[in-house]
């Protein structure tokens, strides 16, 4: 594997200055595996580098900013019609010589093209295309000095509101108004394509506050009294007071908007309340980075284990090694981390935190602000394209004022980092690393090994439950163990018990959805005025509906599977496409009206606990409850103040929170994970209990966990119950390396689509015969997955168990090559195939 040492000379000012190149390869943003040779015009020739991006002509008509990745003087063969560049749009490289280095692994290892790497690593304002959507920024105040052309387009934006870049060309009458827009972006006057909706990349808005006459519980009483006679106004207040979730320390704050949106309430109410100073408004800056950060800092001395296992961490990572951080919920693990930032931050290095999902951090980020004050900054999707180049930017070029610590779900891993110390994958087992869709489809856990090889940074990756895959590259020498095995402060793990549900049910004991030992676990926390969570990987009232009378399912017109039910929408939906309807009255085959619903999710727990446990108050985390844009921490909010007692929800509630009092811990059903039908099922399940578990008893007292399951002797059950994760670990492995399954082999998935169920079988046939004759009976399939249709593409995998040796290369290619062949055949130019390696 190459460093950022080695690739350097290459490429920096020596070429440029000491020879003229006449051609360019280029990687355009599109899925297209091969580079495109350009010719370089002599009025080009000091200012292009490799990094910078250039407009060319790709297609009869259509332009886009493509990225320099060579430059040369090799003609390419038969290269009549070669193209000049158009222009260049950078003076200085947009990416870091370390990117092309890993672009170049992803594309070898992931079988993806250099194209799809770009596109999914560059904010979409660094690569426009002629079909890029662009609008004027309501916010910019167009100068007096601005050049001709710009003001034009602009005013022209400003009148139609959008228009596209071909129809922009047309407008300036240019063969490319690239350079032009490319300016306007810069400064901030224009904006491109996504979410232009949700987030204006504004700058002032007005923001309410309360007033500082009602700086205490009491006045705020004494306000909320006198206007007994105002009702709308007081209801404002109120809202005002819910909706900010007010805490006496803390500065409520709620956009004017926003307020007005969400109560309802007119303006002239609002105005009242301002007249007699209760509230008080402001224009504050929002849509930027936030680079500010006033709170205390502090970072915490660590204890004695803790310390050894920094010393590890630092040992392992002195040999090049990767670290794999294993260490039992709520171990400290974060505060280590916070220290081995510390270390890089002291050495002017950057840091890059990986986690699953961004959205579920409120917590980490807010003790990582506590540590770092602004030095910490979140890359997001869902943040708006220039706040996006703005952390590429930040990321590439050392600023004065700028983020030190990158925290971000997987897509951080492709910024351009220029000098990067440490590395750290939070919860490294989780699947959510892993990218779907589309190619590049990598795992950013993997991914951030290799950069952290190419950087000679440090890597950590941490978990309360590692992925066999991990676990089994300790056990090779591949990566350095460190582990934690108590909590801090020795507080006792929980105990875990598991509920017999059909020996209940046989019994008639069953209270509903809920086991005697259960229920009345619950009732007695509820007693003490503790809190309880209840996990259930299933969202929705029932995963389906069946008519009592002749069997028959409402299923998706979509797609293969059934509909579910939502009680809350009184709708039944398919959780694959989203297509949604009415409950059926009655059933169309027998015309029965009995229609039932089978199975619970959290929507119907939620129900039943309502009537289980009166005077609780409940709430329900998932998918569906958490939908708006603060709904999320705003449940979070609600549960850590104690407005909530009982918690139900999906996967959402396993993943790092920290409550200080929970003590009890329901999973509903177990075997519903167990007999999920994947090799990993048995890891997943452990995982996903274990991580559940570790929610109970943090602060002052043992938790417990009741698993109800109907199997209560399955040996995964046991292992969970005595936190015997090297046994499960070690059983599994056994029948891994039997059946040829990861980590002792590789599998590559071929996923091939069609909208025709036959035309997908042939050629899925004719894939798996030449498959088969390179690799034999490590092929297996065709067969139709779990779901056989969505959105009606019809879909069929081949696996291919590949060989970890030096052929796996080799092999990946000779898996493409026939992809490509089959593609070619005459009646499968609609068949979508595409390889998925190392899938999840
Ligand atoms: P993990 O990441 O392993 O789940 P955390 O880092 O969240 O564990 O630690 C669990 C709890 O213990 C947190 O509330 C954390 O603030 C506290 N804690 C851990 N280590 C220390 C320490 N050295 N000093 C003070 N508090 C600590
Ligand atoms: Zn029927
Ligand atoms: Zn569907």
């Amino acid at each position: 594997m190459a460093t950022v040492a080695a690739f350097l000379p290459k490429n920096c000012e020596v070429c440029t200055i000491m020879s003229e190149h006449l051609y360019a390869d280029v990687i355009l943003p599109l899925p297209l595996g091969d580079l495109f040779t350009y010719r370089i015009p002599p009025a080009f020739q000091s200012t292009i580098k490799v990094g910078v991006r250039v407009v060319v002509q790709f297609g009869a008509r259509k332009f886009y900013s493509a990225l320099v990745y060579k430059l040369h003087n090799n003609m390419p063969g038969g290269s009549f019609d070669l193209k000049d560049i158009d222009a260049i749009l950078d003076q200085q490289p947009v990416i870091a010589p370390a990117q092309i280095i890993l672009w170049e692994w992803m594309v070898g290892y992931y079988c993806c093209t250099l194209g799809e790497v770009y596109k999914a690593a560059l904010p979409s304002a660094l690569k426009l295309e002629s079909q890029t959507k662009v609008s004027f920024n309501p916010n910019f105040e167009i100068p007096e000095d601005l050049p001709g052309e710009e003001e034009a387009l602009l005013l022209m934006l400003r009148g139609h509101g959008q228009a596209n870049i071909q129809s922009i060309n047309k407008f300036l009458g240019k063969k490319s108004a690239l350079p032009v827009i490319k300016l306007l972006l810069e400064k901030n006057a224009v904006l491109i394509e996504e979410k232009i909706e949700e987030n204006y990349a504004a700058k002032l808005q007005p923001f309410l506050f309360l007033h500082p006459k009602l700086g205490t519980e009491q006045a705020i009483g004494e306000a909320l009294a006198s206007l007994q006679k105002a009702k709308k106004q007081a209801q404002l207040l109120e809202f005002f007071l819910s909706e900010t979730l007010y805490h006496p320390e803390q500065k409520a704050q709620i956009a004017k908007k926003e307020l007005l949106e969400k109560s309802g309430i007119s303006e002239g109410v609002l105005r009242a309340l301002l007249d007699k100073e209760y509230l008080h408004l402001q224009e504050i800056e929002v849509g930027r980075l936030d680079l500010s950060y006033e709170g205390e800092q502090r970072i915490f001395d660590l204890s004695e284990a803790q310390n050894q296992a920094l010393a590890a961490i630092g040992e392992a990572t002195a040999q090049a090694k990767p670290v794999l951080f294993h260490g039992v919920t709520s171990s400290g693990k974060t505060e280590v981390y916070i220290k081995l930032i510390e270390e890089q931050l002291k050495q002017g290095k950057q840091v890059l935190y990986l986690v699953p999902e961004i959205g579920l951090t409120t917590q980490l980020i807010n003790r990582l602000k506590r540590a770092f004050g602004a030095q910490a900054g979140i890359y997001h999707s869902r943040f708006n394209d220039s706040e996006r180049v703005e952390i590429w930017m930040n990321t590439l070029h050392e600023r004065e004022q700028s983020f030190r610590i990158i925290v971000g779900a997987r897509s951080a891993a492709l910024l351009p980092f220029r000098n990067l110390g440490l590395i750290i994958v939070d919860e490294e087992h989780e699947n959510s690393y892993k990218q779907f869709d589309p190619s590049p489809r990598y795992n950013a856990r993997d991914v951030a090994v290799v950069l952290a090889q190419i950087h000679r940074a440090a890597v950590v990756l941490g978990s309360a439950t590692p992925s066999f895959e991990s676990y089994f590259n300790v056990k090779t020498g591949k990566y350095a163990l460190v582990e934690l095995t108590q909590r801090y402060q020795n507080i006792s793990l929980p105990e875990i018990r598991i509920a017999d549900v059909r020996q209940a049910t046989k019994r008639k004991q069953m209270k509903s959805l809920l086991t005697p030992d259960l229920f009345e676990s619950i009732e007695k926390a509820l007693q003490n005025d503790e809190q309880v969570i209840l996990f259930q990987n299933r969202r929705g009232f029932a995963p389906y509906l069946q008519c009592g009378t002749c069997g028959w399912i409402p299923k998706c017109t979509n797609c293969d599977v059934s509909l579910t039910y939502h009680k809350n929408m009184g709708a039944v939906t398919c959780h694959y496409c989203g297509h949604t309807q009415t409950m059926p009255a009655n059933c169309p085959e027998c015309h029965s009206t009995e229609i039932k619903t089978r199975g619970f999710g959290t929507e119907k727990i939620e129900e039943e606990l309502s009537i289980l446990y009166p005077d609780a108050r409940i709430a329900r985390m998932d998918m569906d409850s958490t939908r708006g844009k603060k709904a999320y921490e705003r449940l979070i909010y609600q549960f850590e103040s104690k407005q909530i007692d009982i918690l139900v929800g999906t996967q959402m509630v396993t993943k790092g929170l920290d409550f200080d009092h929970v003590s009890v811990v329901g999973i509903l059903n177990a075997d519903q994970l167990l007999n999920y039908p994947d090799f990993r099922a048995f890891e997943r399940s452990y995982q996903l209990i274990a991580q559940v578990s570790g929610r109970a008893g943090r602060k002052n007292k043992q938790g417990l966990v009741i698993i109800q399951t109907s199997q209560p002797e399955h040996p995964v059950l046991l292992d969970v119950v005595a936190n015997d994760f090297t046994r499960l670990f070690n059983i599994q492995m056994n029948e891994r390396k039997m059946f040829k399954y990861p980590p002792y082999f590789r599998l590559a998935k071929v996923v091939l689509k069609h909208k025709s169920r036959e035309r997908l079988n042939m050629g899925a046939n004719q894939l798996a015969i030449r498959l088969r004759k390179l690799f034999g009976f490590k092929v297996l399939g065709p067969e139709y997955p779990l779901v056989s249709r969505i959105q009606n593409w019809y879909q069929k995998e081949i696996w291919i168990k590949l060989e970890r040796d030096q052929k796996l290369g080799h092999s990946k290619q000779q898996i493409m090559d026939e992809i490509k062949a089959v593609r070619a055949l005459p009646n499968n130019s609609s068949l979508l195939v595409y390889a998925d390696i190392d899938p999840m």
